[in-house]
């Protein structure tokens, strides 16, 4: 994620602030330039709703008004006034949320909002679709946020996952310590809010840009497996025996070597992972490596805009060094690795196959 400047004065702020911790001034996420605006508000006394009509410090000519979920604290972006839209392109995908009667459900659906504003700014800047399933029935994505409560009716609890473009998250994913006892019983080395919506949408994207597309479904064969061998018999088998011995040679993680699709998705997270990791790098100019000798794998500069760099290989020599440091840095500090991974080669073409597609070089 970038790490943006107000307007004002120069602070660096961070992707959700609202307003300058230093000099105060209003902020809202602008998706037209991606960047946090200084806000400016509009005095004209006969518009009743004035008071909540905003222009740019660097004027573009244009009025603004804060998405709805703004008076939630769940949304800083911003919308023109012009725009007969209540919701940001992050908000309008939601399709259900949860019971905001109750505080509990407030506090996990605004961490759940953060991490799907996070994953839809990376998606913009892809400059992949974001379609609104309301919009686009067959072709758009939504979101439904669920409690076990709200889906009452149903004995079973809300299961994470994807269908036709719907993604339902598990409201109860957000509780800190429903989600480590979760990453225990799963026997998973990381699971984050950020990482579910990754994967999630990792599968609706094989929809939109592999599903129908013969000569781009075939290279993805080649490299992830087939994805018509019987899905639920797969997922049954995986929970039944665990993953093959030998799944780190070929898998990212354990859930990886259960179906050609759950392969994709998580390589496709990791993708997203690894572009944002690095976005931030750049936006610190972090380098790496002073104390290693010349030719080091260890050494790296982070001196690229990932969603732009058009090599793989670049991303890749980048970001392993990276995790290495910052693991080191975790250990420092008695903490668990912040990328518990290791990158075995054949996910590294996985990898690439992602790049590629989302660099449109297919
Ligand atoms: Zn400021
Ligand atoms: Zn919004
Ligand atoms: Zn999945």
């Amino acid at each position: 994620m970038k790490i943006f400047r107000c307007q004002q004065c120069e602070n660096p702020l961070y992707f959700e602030n609202t307003k300058c911790e230093v000099c105060g001034c209003q902020l809202g996420y602008c998706e037209k330039s991606s960047t946090l605006a200084t806000l400016v508000k509009t005095d004209n006394p006969k518009d009743a709703d004035s008071q909540n009509i905003y222009s740019l410090l660097r004027d573009d000519g244009e009025h603004y008004r804060y998405c709805k979920n703004f008076g939630h604290k769940a949304c800083n972006w911003i919308i023109y006034t012009d725009d007969k839209a209540e919701f940001c392109t992050a908000c309008t995908l939601n399709r259900t949320i949860p019971n905001l009667q109750k505080r509990k459900n407030l506090r996990e659906w605004r961490k759940l909002e953060r991490a799907k504003h996070r994953l839809v700014y990376a998606l913009l800047r892809f400059g992949l679709p974001v379609i609104d399933k309301d919009e686009a029935p067959n072709k758009g994505l939504a979101f439904d946020f669920l409690s076990d409560a709200t889906a009452s009716g149903s004995a079973q609890p809300v299961r994470t996952g994807h269908l036709n473009g719907l993604i339902t998250i598990n409201v109860a994913e957000a509780d800190n310590v429903h989600r480590e006892y979760m990453r225990k019983q799963m026997a998973e080395p990381y699971r984050t809010l950020i990482g579910h919506f990754r994967h999630e949408v990792g599968h609706y994207y094989w929809e939109r840009l592999i599903r129908d597309r013969p000569e781009i479904l075939q290279k993805f064969r080649k490299h992830f497996g087939d994805e018509r061998t019987d899905y639920g018999e797969a997922l049954k088998n995986h929970y039944r025996n665990g993953p093959p011995k030998q799944w780190r040679q070929s898998y990212i993680s354990k859930y990886a070597a259960s179906h050609p699709w759950e392969d994709w998705a998580e390589t496709w997270a990791h993708y997203l992972h690894l572009v944002d990791m690095l976005e931030t790098a750049f936006y610190f100019g972090i380098s790496t490596g002073a104390a290693f000798r010349e030719n080091s794998p260890l050494k790296m500069q982070a001196d690229f805009d990932p969603y732009e760099e058009g090599q793989f290989d670049i991303l890749l020599k980048a970001f392993v060094p990276l995790t290495f440091a910052l693991n080191s840095l975790n250990r420092s500090m008695g903490q668990k690795d912040i990328y518990p991974f290791v990158i075995p080669k054949k996910t590294v073409k996985k990898l690439k196959f992602v790049h590629r597609l989302l660099h449109s070089k297919m």
